[in-house]
């Protein structure tokens, strides 16, 4: 029988016009470390964007700068798969294949669904639907690896849940994934406590944020609370900008930030103007891919039809298979019966 390739897969929702340090460093870094072994699909993944109240008129531009934000940040076409879900409908499919097995309690403990439901009031059914839609985006390419942030681990345990279910039900026929972690996982907010996150407005910086914007956002972001004078001493490990400049300082600065942080001889103004700094340094070559590919939007709608072209075969491959084992399919069976 021919092994399975170590497949991973993993998708960005095109919420916004472009990604965020939290994305990039809970998944994106994580996922482009993953080419160098891995055989990766990487998606945009638009219905999974309408679970939400949404602007139609943006939807074409934001999948576009999110697949620009993944070649920007390293993502090789060559050798990676880069698609959008909605060219490949088979995912829909399979997700309604595999839901039709799982209880709605399920569905409704997610934690996602849960705070999703409270912020808007109630829940559309693709909300309620949005972790077996997931499961089906990873397990129609089998994958075994998925990477993730944090906030995303609850549907990846649901994912193994719902492979063992089919299998249990119909045969062995999905691997369960686990889930992979970078070590930014959780980038803080720049706004209080918790994560950047694209729903709290000034909580975050994207991938695409010009250096003058940065600096806005780091002078104004939240720090120890303790520092209220710039004379009071601070203590770095309740600071989340000290947490954000462990991602991008070098280790004897940073050293140096936390003896100046505790004994007040630096103040909060010149420790973010240092994070800016560095931060621009980091994000410039992205940037600098980002702007040549927006100027040449032609390639990045090729590398997407590409991406597609070569998804669906695998992905209809899986649902034959699951169609089959499901008895869904006018077999030899059938036949039989008719004759
Ligand atoms: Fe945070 Fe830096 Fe201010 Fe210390 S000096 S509280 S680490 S911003």
């Amino acid at each position: 029988m021919e092994q399975e390739p170590n497949r991973v897969f993993s998708g960005i929702q095109p919420t916004a016009d472009s990604i965020h340090l939290g994305n990039y460093h809970g998944a994106v870094q994580g996922m482009m470390a993953l080419q160098e072994t891995h055989a990766c699909i990487y998606a945009v993944v638009d219905y999974h964007a309408i679970t939400a109240p949404f602007d139609p008129a943006l939807m074409p531009h934001r999948v576009l700068n999110i697949a620009v934000d993944y070649l920007a940040a390293g993502l090789d076409p060559e050798r990676t798969i880069l698609m959008v879900q909605s060219d490949v409908p088979e995912h829909v499919e399979l997700a309604w294949l595999l839901g039709a097995q799982m209880p709605v309690p399920k569905f409704e403990q997610l934690p996602t669904y849960k705070d999703k439901r409270a912020r808007y009031g109630s829940a559309s059914f693709g909300l309620l639907a949005y972790a077996i839609l997931m499961a089906a985006d990873i397990l129609i390419y089998k994958a075994t690896t998925v990477p993730v942030g944090k906030d995303q681990l609850p549907h990846i345990e649901f994912t193994r849940e719902v492979a063992r279910c089919f299998n249990n039900a119909f045969g062995q026929t999905f691997p369960e994934p686990q889930a992979f972690q970078t070590a930014g996982t959780v980038v803080p907010s720049l706004q209080g406590p918790g994560a950047m996150a694209k729903s709290v407005p000034g909580s975050y910086i994207t991938l695409t944020d010009p250096p003058e914007v940065i600096r806005q956002r780091l002078a104004r972001a939240y720090t120890d609370p303790a520092r209220m004078r710039r004379t009071d001493p601070g203590e770095p490990t309740r600071c989340n900008i000290y947490t954000i400049h462990q991602l991008y300082t070098p280790s004897k600065q940073l050293e140096e930030i936390a003896g100046g942080c505790r004994s007040a001889s630096i103040g909060c103004l010149e420790c973010k103007r240092i994070l800016a700094h560095e931060i621009i340094v980091h994000l410039s070559p992205i940037q600098e891919r980002h702007r040549a590919l927006l100027a040449d939007l032609d390639y990045v709608r090729y590398v997407l039809a590409d991406g597609a072209h070569r998804a669906r075969p695998l992905a209809q491959a899986t649902l034959a298979e699951v169609k089959e084992k499901m008895g869904l399919t006018r077999s030899r069976t059938s036949e039989v019966h008719q004759a």
